[in-house]
């Protein structure tokens, strides 16, 4: 391809490192326009452009012959322009037109009003020329198609591929590709090396493929790719440091955790021990037993414990936090426990209350909706040290909550708070413990990177008991006997949920008939919501029950409330919204309808059903869809319906969302990744994490030269939300 880039004045200048830090619109390349619609896409400098990566790759069929061309099927084509005219039409217009002929064939290209066609194009000139011709007469034609300028000895582009840029208003695909690789090409080996030979070699290896490319290398085949194999082991090269880079975050983080905060040890022995076990209403699994071991071992040591425990919804996790809590206020310290929701929040204020009945535990409830005063006195006193477990929700985050002396902080459904959000509890003097607890299974490489500062406990024991969850698809015409079925439940003294994605109708269905008839099109799409559901319900087919309504809209204490009724059997059946998606036991409940099936997400699915699991009886959930037809048919729904094992779903439905949805980075706080695909690169990231860890094993604050530039990554890029700084 013809380079736009004439010598440049300054080429002095290229020899330099200076050249990566030139401003983009000083280069004479890059008009000030041009330069302004750069930086919106964050690019001022050489250097970011050099790091701007393609986001996609366009593979171009080679050309098509044009004796082969065909009316209305996009080709491309090559030749040589031959005439250039310009015609004026009797309204004014103006029509650049072009011969190219190739052998004995000629098409011509026609630009309406686009009279800077003449300028660029001239005869002689040798082009490729992308579109979709028509038949004009007997020749074709091609209207507005994409020209690129090919000089005498240019290899033809077919089958080389084209980077795709991020673009922004203004800047076309075309100019990115004549601006952008050229300048990676004289930039590329003034970039610093980040991953040592040694590095790349090790890397390679145990992916099983050649020594990763070199930075100026891969740098070079990743914008201007020159085949497939060299553009993947150009990809594979950034992926690569991608991951190290952030499981070098992540490793600096643990290892900052364990040799350089201070906890209280907390040990546990017997006394303790039994003490905490007589309060269990049950014997524990044997996963709980273990899971509490390795808790009790961590709690034990001058170092701040860092556990993630993850289990199915159900598996029993709260004893743990409570053996945890228990633990910490037998020897003297306070604990935290933070839930996402405030119905969640409260549930576990009602589990501890009853659990503690008789003892000396002091027991503390913060939420959002306490009035100021209640507030101010619960603070006053646990600051006071007169309040051993504070429950609460994300209001414990807020500064003014100052613990007298904290031992322990439990996160519950840690899937809901970012790595921010935990950092921000770890704060004064001694170091709490914490634990984390969390339902969504993760995925094992989701939790590699989004908890890669934790260590990981893993409950897949049910307690003893437990009967499946039988789960259905069901096509509109069931509801009546569906309801049949639950009426018979409710008979029979059992409770039941109706779960449904909306409180109320969607705006547009709220509108006056008139809109409606008029928007006949949006209408149609009815979902389902709490409030007509409810209606319907207690008029009809749940006549005679009695039926409560729960939806996030509710002020904190009718959801209490509402809640308590349900949870003391005083109300039948609950029509609500995900409120009750997190954590909420009720066991006796053991019927769920899901109406609106395809709305919600697998793991939010799960988690919904996850409330009618909870029993020794076994529960039952009936999903509707909204859509007429068979709800077999999405995709979603048919895995839910399969897979009661959350580790499972939880897989599938990582594989379901795609890349696009990297689920974890957006709400984990952790800046996105650029061109890793959590799902695509798993063995890389996996590969990234041992020698991550190995790294710094070895040189546990990098401080060998050859990781200088790894180092600065690590730090530039998460020196911060990782709190790194005294790495630095
Ligand atoms: P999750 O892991 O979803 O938070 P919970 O801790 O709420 O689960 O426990 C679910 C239910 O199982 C609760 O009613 C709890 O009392 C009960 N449970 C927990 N462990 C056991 C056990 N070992 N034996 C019997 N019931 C248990
Ligand atoms: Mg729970």
């Amino acid at each position: 391809l013809k380079i736009f880039l004439m010598p440049d004045p300054a080429a002095d200048a290229i020899s330099s490192r200076a050249f990566l830090r030139q401003l983009l619109g000083h280069l004479h390349e890059i008009d000030s326009q041009t330069a302004n619609r750069l930086a919106k896409l964050g690019l001022q400098t050489v250097q970011d452009a050099v790091f701007y990566f393609p986001r996609n790759y366009e593979y171009p069929a080679p050309p098509t012959p044009l004796n082969q061309l065909r009316d209305g099927v996009d080709a491309a084509v090559v030749g040589t322009i031959t005439e250039m005219d310009l015609r004026t039409t009797g309204d004014g217009r103006c029509i650049v037109g072009a011969l190219v002929e190739a052998g004995q064939d000629a098409v011509r290209l026609l630009f309406f009003n686009q009279v800077f066609w003449l300028e660029k194009l001239a005869r002689g000139m040798r082009v490729m020329v992308s579109g979709r011709p028509r038949l004009s007469g007997l020749r074709m034609e091609f209207v507005h198609p994409q020209v690129t300028i090919l000089s005498e000895d240019d290899e033809l582009p077919c089958g080389s591929i084209l980077p795709v840029y991020g673009l922004t208003e203004g800047l076309k695909q075309a100019l990115m590709r004549r601006l952008i690789p050229p300048l990676v090409r004289k930039a590329a080996p003034l970039i610093r090396e980040v991953l040592p030979p040694s590095l790349r070699q090790a890397a390679g290896e145990r992916l099983q493929t050649s020594a990763l490319l070199p930075i100026d290398q891969a740098l070079c085949h990743l914008h201007q790719p020159t085949d497939d194999p060299s553009l993947q082991q150009a990809r594979r090269r950034f992926v690569f440091q991608e991951l190290l880079v952030l499981q070098l975050a992540l490793a600096l983080q643990r290892r900052r955790l364990t040799t350089e905060l201070t906890a209280p040890a907390m040990p546990a022995n017997n006394e303790i021990d039994s003490r905490i076990h007589r309060r269990f209403g049950f014997t524990l699994t044997g996963d709980q037993q273990r899971v509490i071991s390795e808790v009790a071992a961590d709690m034990g040591r001058q170092y701040p414990m860092n556990r993630l425990i993850q289990g199915d919804v159900g598996s029993g996790k709260t004893v743990i936090a409570q053996y945890a809590m228990l633990l910490t206020v037998a020897h003297g310290h306070q604990a935290m426990l933070m839930a996402p929701t405030e119905i969640l929040a409260r549930q576990h204020h009602n589990t501890l209350s009853s659990a503690l009945a008789g003892s000396r535990v002091r027991l503390g409830l913060l939420t959002g909706s306490l009035p100021a005063p209640q507030r101010r006195q619960i603070l006053d006193r646990f600051a006071a040290g007169e309040v051993d477990v504070l429950v609460g929700t994300q209001a414990l985050l807020y500064g003014q909550v100052v613990p007298a002396k904290l031992g322990l902080v439990v996160i519950d459904e840690q899937h809901k708070f970012g790595v921010g959000q935990r950092a921000m509890l770890r704060r004064g003097g001694l170091d709490p413990h914490s634990l984390v607890l969390s339902a969504t299974p993760i995925p094992r490489t989701l939790a590699m990177t989004l908890f890669g500062d934790l260590d990981i406990s893993t409950l897949r024991e049910k307690p003893p008991g437990r009967k499946p969850v039988r789960t259905y698809l069901a096509v509109k015409q069931w509801r009546a006997r569906w309801w049949e079925f639950v009426r018979q439940h409710l008979s029979e003294g059992r409770q039941a949920y109706v779960v449904t994605p909306r409180v109320v109708a969607a705006p547009a269905a709220m509108q006056n008939s008139t809109t409606l008839a008029i928007d006949g099109e949006d209408s149609a799409e009815q979902v389902s919501n709490a409030q007509q559901v409810f209606a319907e319900l207690t008029a009809g087919p749940l006549q005679g029950f009695r039926v409560d309504l729960l939806h996030g809209r509710l002020p904190a204490e009718a959801k209490h409330e509402v809640m308590q009724r349900f949870a003391q059997r005083r109300c039948h059946v609950l029509v609500c919204t995900t409120v009750i998606e997190v954590g909420i036991d009720v066991p006796n409940a053991t019927v769920m309808t899901i109406l609106g099936g395809e709305h919600f997400g697998l793991a939010q699915l799960h988690q919904l059903r996850g409330r009618v699991a909870r029993g020794t009886v076994g529960g039952h959930v009936c999903v509707f869809t909204d859509r007429d037809g068979d709800p077999e048919e999405n995709e979603r729904l048919q895995i839910f319906a399969q897979t009661s094992d959350g580790f499972e779903l939880a897989e599938a439905d990582f594989r379901l969302r795609g890349p696009g949805d990297l689920l974890g980075t957006r709400q984990s706080g952790l800046p996105p990744m650029r061109i890793a695909d959590l799902q695509r690169d798993q063995t890389i990231l996996t590969v990234a994490r041992e020698l991550a860890q190995e790294l710094i094993d070895a040189d546990p604050l990098l401080e060998a030269a050859e990781y200088e530039q790894l180092k600065k990554q690590v730090l530039r890029r998460y020196g911060e939300v990782l709190e790194l700084g005294d790495v630095a």
